[in-house]
């Protein structure tokens, strides 16, 4: 391939999934109908704890963030496993058709699962909107942007005395002298070399 990165030019935004259980961020979204209910569909990554919950729930909802996103939101459903936290103890969210949405957020989309398609490493997911609204006219948040002004977003902070390697996409943390060989991040899955040592 001659340069791969043109698929970066691809205009994505930056959302938070969620369903019964957990969610977490996402980017790769696409409506892929119209008419009164239309098919988007978003692609979650396998080794997410969220495809997990996904591949059992039939309800997920798409919280459109702005600029402005408290960087709480982004932080608690970008670099964390709900297998590890409660994410909505400290958001404020909304109930609609029974899915927890993100009150600071542009609106929502809730979404019923019609089906989906595995490839090697992610979930595409594939939902009927049945249910929407706009909080608040805003720009909504480009991949772009964010990738631009993630430090103002993730905020890392890491436990001193402790070697530290943090994920520069998505700001997780991994503690140990040295990334094994093969490491991929949890919670993104890029490979050890997007990650950079933490100095205290
Ligand atoms: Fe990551």
């Amino acid at each position: 391939m001659k340069n791969k990165k043109i698929t970066r030019k691809i205009s994505q935004g930056v959302y938070a999934l969620t369903t019964n259980g957990g969610g977490c961020i996402v980017d790769a979204v696409s409506q892929i109908s119209t008419g009164n209910n239309p098919l988007i569909a978003v692609s979650v990554m396998k080794d997410n704890y969220t495809n997990e919950l996904l591949k059992k729930n039939n309800k997920f909802a798409l919280s459109v963030l702005d600029r402005n996103v408290d960087p709480k939101i982004i932080t608690t459903f970008g670099t964390k496993s709900s297998r590890d936290i409660d994410k909505y103890e400290n958001v404020e969210t909304e109930d609609i058709e029974e899915i927890k949405v993100i009150k600071d957020s542009i609106g929502y989309m809730v979404l019923e699962k019609i089906d989906s398609i595995d490839n090697d490493t992610h979930t595409l997911f594939i939902g009927k909107l049945v249910e929407a609204d706009i909080y608040k006219e805003e720009k909504p948040m480009t991949y772009e942007y964010y990738q631009e002004n993630k430090d103002d977003y993730i905020k890392v902070t890491t436990e001193k005395n402790k070697t530290a390697w943090v994920c520069t996409i998505c700001g997780y943390v991994y503690y140990g002298e040295e990334l094994p060989e093969d490491f991929k991040c949890p919670i993104c899955g890029v490979d050890r070399s997007l990650f950079k040592k933490a100095d205290h």
